[in-house]
């Protein structure tokens, strides 16, 4: 594709993995039960290590684990020494940060730019920024008071990231946490782990336990769990929800989305299509906020497709450790399957497909940087989420039918608006029903900014002050 470019790999020398892994449980790796299963690097489909699978037993022993370091330690410590802590490891993953950047795109496939640039240092930042509430939380308006055990569960896409969305907040207000990596990217938060025995966190304060679904739903229904935070799919969301109805348990649900990234005929063009590149393309669409819909005004909409597709056509796909790769591997051959699926319903549904013509590699996991123009709303590539590279055109005519469009959608997570006019953004704003509104850039991401969705996307925030909400009893207790 493109320009023929040397090969730049960043060495992978600089990390360590061993070939199995054990659980993180009141500060010390063990064994569990038994059982394992397997980790692969999805660019190659090499087995990276093995990694035990926990059991109910095992999710037992981490919840007592951390409502122990609750009580006895956490819970009684000031803000001020909790945040001791957050700051060391934040300044740990700093220090850490080439080695944590290199296993991440080796275990999920990632391009290196992108977990170097992007998830490991927003990843500290998050940290930096939760360890300066820990000491302010009487002026957080949610109260003081910590609600004890959190059990957390997250995806695939952003292993660490999501780690720390979860696990900053949940600490700097005193909570301990029993967490639960996804079965394709356990890696990083077992260095995570190494990183909290380096930083002395006391025993107990972060457990972590791997291990599939069946795992997850250990800890959410967990009886001395008092607060579930989840990020994953809608389905396994709505179950979760089931789980826990009837009980006290407080639950934030970070679930999918089918973003609309809308550009109006008065937008600064070139920028735009850099945005729509950024939007569904960044870590090959595995980004649940991505713009997986472009609703172009109708008047430029052959112009944005023409500069769309040339750009399209210059981006490298291919070794996610080399620093020119824009595009990586697909995280598993299961979610390719389903790329692979929702792409040819979308061919049949009459949809027309384009890709840039790219030699894939022959083992691991590949998708072209795709688009579909002809999409109709009822398309179901225009209402489900596809989570790969995968881009659903469709058009508007008026400011007030690209809304109708952005919201006909059972999720509501983001959005994006290209424009030149000030007031054109603001009123989109107001009428677009998402979490986040993009103005004229997309993806971008600052712990000081709350996140969350509305409708099927899930309910509750993270990040930000509204992100302390989740992990406090509230003001008035
Ligand atoms: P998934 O829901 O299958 O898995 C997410 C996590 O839940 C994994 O750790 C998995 O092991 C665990 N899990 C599976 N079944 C469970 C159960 N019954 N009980 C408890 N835990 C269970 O999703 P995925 O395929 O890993 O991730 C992709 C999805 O995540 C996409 O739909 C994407 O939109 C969503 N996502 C949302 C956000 C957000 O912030 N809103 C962020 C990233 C990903």
């Amino acid at each position: 594709m493109g320009f023929e470019y040397a090969p730049a790999p960043e060495s992978r020398a600089i990390v360590d993995i061993k070939p199995s892994y054990g659980l993180f449980i009141n500060g010390e790796f063990v064994d569990g039960n038994g059982t394992s299963f397997k980790t692969i690097n999805p660019a190659t489909e090499e087995v990276l290590a093995e990694v035990a699978e926990a059991s109910d037993a095992d999710v037992d022993e981490a919840v007592k684990a951390a409502r122990r370091a609750y009580t006895r330690v956490w819970s009684r410590m000031s803000g001020a020494e909790r945040a001791k802590y957050l700051y060391r490891i934040a300044r740990i993953i700093q220090e850490r940060g080439r080695e944590l950047a290199v296993l991440e795109s080796i275990d999920n496939g990632k391009p290196i730019k992108e977990s170097r640039d992007v998830d490991v240092p927003i990843v500290a930042a998050h940290f930096f920024y939760y360890a300066g509430w820990a000491d302010k939380l009487k002026y957080s308006g949610y109260g003081e008071t910590p609600l004890g055990v959190a059990g957390q569960v997250i995806p695939w896409n952003f292993p660490l990231l999501m780690l720390a969305w979860k696990i900053a907040p949940a600490l700097a207000c005193g909570n301990t946490v029993v967490l639960k990596p996804a079965e394709t990217t356990p890696l990083t938060a077992l260095l995570f782990a190494e990183i909290c025995q380096q930083a002395d966190l006391p025993p107990g304060v972060v457990n972590i336990v791997t291990g599939a679904g069946e795992t997850g739903r250990a800890i959410v229904s967990h009886p001395d769990v008092d607060k579930v935070a989840f990020t994953g799919s809608t389905e396994v969301g709505k179950a979760i929800a089931r789980a826990v109805a009837g009980s006290d348990k407080k639950v934030t649900l970070e679930l999918g989305g089918k973003a609309a990234n809308i550009v109006f005929d008065d937008a600064p063009l070139d920028q735009a299509v850099e945005g729509i590149v950024n939007g569904i393309f960044f870590n090959q669409g595995h980004v649940c906020c991505a713009g997986s819909r472009l609703l172009v005004q109708e008047s430029v909409a052959d112009e944005v497709l023409e500069r769309l597709k040339r750009r399209m056509s210059t981006l490298r796909m291919g070794d996610p450790l080399d620093k020119n790769t824009d595009i990586g591997a697909i995280n598993s051959g299961e979610q390719l399957m389903r790329i692979r699926e929702l792409s040819e319903i979308g061919d049949a549904e009459g949809a027309e497909r384009w890709e840039v013509a790219c030699d894939l590699p022959t083992k691991g996991f590949w998708f072209p940087p795709t688009l579909f123009t002809g999409v109709s709303q009822a398309h179901r590539i225009a209402r489900e989420e596809i989570f790969g590279p995968v881009l659903s055109v469709l058009t508007f005519r008026t400011p007030s039918e690209a809304v109708e469009k952005a919201n006909n959608t059972p999720f509501g997570l983001s959005a994006g608006v290209w424009t030149d006019k000030g007031s054109r953004i603001l009123s989109m704003a107001n009428r677009l029903r998402a979490g986040v509104v993009w103005a004229n850039t997309f993806n971008k991401f600052d712990p000081t900014s709350p996140f969350g969705g509305y409708k099927e996307s899930g309910y509750g925030r993270e990040g930000g002050r509204h992100g302390l909400e989740a992990y406090l009893k509230g003001a008035d207790q």
